[in-house]
């Protein structure tokens, strides 16, 4: 079937500007970590895309590494692009992301030059498109010197490969430091990629939140569910077609009595304010002005549709953040 995207696409979420740049992105943004590959259907993921897109979330990330197996993610995504969101091209910000290993060669990991620009062309034969919107180092490689590194992401801007450039998964000392030499070269970091939930408060304890808003790049945060933790699903077992059942990413050991009672009170918390935990946590993080959005995954529409009505409550209080404090930190 044809595909023709809803005409109130742009009316149902908020947008957002990254940092202090010229770019907005939508609340939330989709990921294709898992379930994007061999392990689902591929009239399933191409739904799953379209909804997004149809919802107005027009921001998708991608990475060299995502599947399974590694590439695979982007080459659903390439085939869904040509076939159905071509004609949108314009309006899709799409990204990659390279230097976390694919292989046992030295020029599929890391920070180099030479992985990072090899990495850039062959995702963009995967995504079937002639350039990403931004374009991210994977993780920082102390191994590398910064200097290499970045001079590469910068050469991705000017060789028209990459609209911006952005790093994740930096710690705030080396992402300052990328943050500065990228000014100086004339590509300012777009956008940093961190994990941030409820359960895991990283980047306000090592002061990433902070350095955003000095440095002027916003945070597209990842696994702001926890990987589903933060969701209703886990309250009562281990549904078979879960994460925890199938990902070597989430081991079914973490959910015991101890998250088991955290998780239920702040389910208790969600159902208070007429909404669900799932859409607590989306609008957790979204709270802060420095996180330009929340980047989520989902293995169906319905999770998408749910996790979509997130920012329909009222906004939080701070009472029930300091609720939220008592229950999510370990
Ligand atoms: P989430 O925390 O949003 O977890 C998403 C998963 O939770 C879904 O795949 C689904 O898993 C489950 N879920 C989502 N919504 C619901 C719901 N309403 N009810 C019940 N279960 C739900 O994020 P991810 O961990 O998937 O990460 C999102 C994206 O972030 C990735 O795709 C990737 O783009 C990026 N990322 C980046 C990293 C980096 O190093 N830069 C690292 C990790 C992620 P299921 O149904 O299978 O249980």
């Amino acid at each position: 079937t044809t595909y023709a995207a809803a005409g109130d696409r742009y009316e149902r979420l908020p947008y957002r500007r990254a940092g202090s740049t010229g770019l907005d992105l939508p609340a939330l943004s989709l990921g294709l970590w898992q379930r994007f590959g061999t392990d689902n259907a591929y009239e399933t993921q191409r739904a799953i895309i379209l909804r997004a897109f149809d919802l107005g979330i027009a921001h998708f990330d991608n990475a060299d590494r995502y599947g399974p197996p590694h590439r695979a993610a982007q080459q659903v995504f390439g085939e869904v692009l040509a076939k159905d969101l071509a004609p949108y091209r314009d309006e899709l910000v799409l990204t990659t992301k390279a230097g976390n290993p694919i292989g046992p060669s030295p020029y599929l990991k890391g920070g180099s030059r030479k992985s990072l620009l090899t990495s850039l062309d062959h995702s963009l034969r995967d995504l079937r498109t002639d350039y990403v919107d931004v374009f991210y180092h994977h993780r920082q490689d102390p191994a590398t010197p910064i200097e290499e590194t970045v001079g590469a992401l910068a050469d991705a801007v000017r060789q028209g490969k990459a609209l911006y450039v952005g790093i994740s998964n930096y710690d705030p000392e080396r992402a300052h430091e990328a943050a500065v030499l990228l000014r100086e070269a004339g590509v300012p970091l777009l956008v940093h990629q961190p994990r941030y939930s409820i359960f895991d408060r990283g980047p306000e304890l090592n002061g990433l939140l902070d350095l955003a808003a000095a440095d002027g790049f916003g945070l597209v945060v990842y696994s702001p569910l926890a990987q589903g933790l933060l969701t209703d699903k886990y309250l009562h077992g281990i549904p078979a077609d879960a994460r925890a059942a199938n990902s070597a990413f989430l081991s079914p050991d973490v959910i015991d009595d101890t998250y088991r009672k955290r998780a239920a009170a702040l389910d208790d918390l969600a159902r208070t304010r007429g909404q669900s935990l799932a859409q607590l946590a989306l609008q957790w993080v979204l709270r802060r002005p420095e996180v330009t959005s929340a980047l989520i995954g989902a293995s169906s529409i319905a999770q998408l549709d749910h996790n979509a009505k997130a920012l329909d409550a009222a906004p939080l209080t701070d009472e029930e953040l300091a609720l939220i404090d008592e229950h999510g930190v370990h």
